[in-house]
């Protein structure tokens, strides 16, 4: 299952989902990082085929009832997800390798205040600290775990810092797991900490790699959407606008063949540091051009409810579209 991707092959980049309040357009916002996704099968665009049970800032109540996840744990939909690869989704250096998460860690730093984290990796990493990497480059594959605390997956972390007094630096304010300079960080935040985990410095990975995932955001007809292996429904509404923002009206229905392509248009996602406490403040919008001349916007990910919080919202992403850029040989 150890994939021998090459850095030719297309590559997938974002991702997911729906909330809204806050969605503004990509455009503009990144000239220069185009991220792809952490995680794929050999011959397959990463993210396809795969699903995030517990999203960002949501609760995970099957290990962690009464805490905030701070990032995305990744599995596949269908099968067991050790084996899977685990790519750098964008050009960076490798700034720590180690721990026993259980598995190691990988992370990288993309800019002073732009980290990526992958978390429960199989022990034979591809890389080292101090290595630089390239968007799509192999870290390594995700530990067959046999712990029994959880099954195999990935834990995928965006966030501003590498350490941070409050969470893993010198005075870690809640000693869940990590402690004291302990880079990989906690993975987890209380529930009722005064402050979101955004407040904090994480990111909602989705929601960073919407807005790094093309490298033109409209236009061009550069750009593809890939249907997914495991779309939410047999068909999504297309609508005038993303809902929440302008007034949108629903204009017809794209049917959903896993494979089928259209080309990308534009991406809106939400925000990076966005402060919602479920899967609900997921929201990424692709707008496409559909084979007959309509035009329309499609929700990418969807929110699920096959893992909630406490409260019955949901905890679960479920990913519609994946974003195909063609990578320069
Ligand atoms: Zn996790």
């Amino acid at each position: 299952m150890h994939s021998r991707l090459t850095r030719r092959s297309v590559l997938g980049g974002a991702i997911a989902a729906p909330l809204i309040a806050r969605a503004r357009p990509t455009t503009g916002a990144v000239p220069t990082a185009t991220f792809a996704l952490p995680i794929g099968l050999p011959d397959h665009i990463p993210g396809d085929g795969f699903v995030v049970r517990h999203g960002y800032a949501s609760e995970n109540t099957l290990y962690n009832p009464g805490w905030l996840h701070t990032g995305e744990d990744w599995y596949l939909t269908d099968g067991d997800t050790a084996g899977a690869s685990i790519y750098a989704v964008g050009d960076g250096e490798v700034v720590f390798a180690g721990s026993e998460y259980p598995g190691l860690v990988v992370i990288v730093r993309h800019a002073t205040d732009l980290y990526s984290m992958y978390g429960h990796l199989a022990y034979d990493l591809a890389v080292e600290v101090g290595e630089p990497v390239e968007r799509g480059q192999p870290l390594g594959t995700v530990l067959a775990r046999s712990d029994g605390r959880a099954p195999s997956h990935l834990h995928f972390e965006v966030r501003t810092f590498l350490t941070t007094p409050e969470v893993n630096g010198n005075a870690p304010r809640y000693a869940y797991g990590c402690g004291y300079e302990c880079p990989p960080g906690p993975g987890y935040w209380p529930l009722d900490a005064p402050e979101h985990p955004s407040a904090m410095g994480w990111r909602n990975p989705t929601h960073v790699i919407a807005h790094h995932s093309l490298p033109v955001t409209s236009g061009n007809g550069s750009a593809e959407v890939i249907v997914a292996a495991a779309p939410s429904a047999a068909a999504a509404p297309l609508w005038s606008a993303p809902l929440g923002g302008e007034e949108a009206r629903s204009i017809s229905e794209v049917t959903l063949p896993p494979g089928d392509r259209f080309p990308l248009l534009e991406v809106r996602a939400g925000a990076e540091d966005a402060r919602s406490t479920s899967a609900e403040g997921y929201a990424v919008w692709y707008r496409l051009g559909l084979p007959d001349g309509r035009r329309g916007w499609v929700q990418a990910a969807v929110p699920s409810t096959a893992e909630t919080g406490s409260d019955g919202r949901p905890s679960s992403v479920v990913f519609n579209f994946y974003p195909a850029v063609a990578v320069e040989p």
